[in-house]
């Protein structure tokens, strides 16, 4: 199982599929870039414990309602 694949694009596309079927809002940023840190949610970045960020299929399992990179909520 691959659960290392990052695209921003295909991501995206996922979580509003997500959002859709599941009638909730989408409050992550459409482009995918955090209001705060500027980082890609979507993109892979590497923290001091571990690496960071949002895969397609997780975009495409759960509702993300903050940054992965700062912790930054999207709901407020
Ligand atoms: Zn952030």
């Amino acid at each position: 199982m691959n659960s290392d694949n990052f695209s921003p694009t295909k991501a995206n596309r996922a979580q509003i599929k997500y959002c859709d079927e599941h009638e909730c809002p989408v409050f992550a940023p459409m482009n995918g870039v955090c209001y705060r840190c500027g980082y890609n949610i979507y993109l892979r970045t590497n923290g001091k414990s571990g690496p960071r960020g949002i895969t397609v299929e997780e975009a495409g399992s759960r509702l993300i309602t903050s940054c992965p990179h700062c912790g930054y909520s999207f709901v407020e």
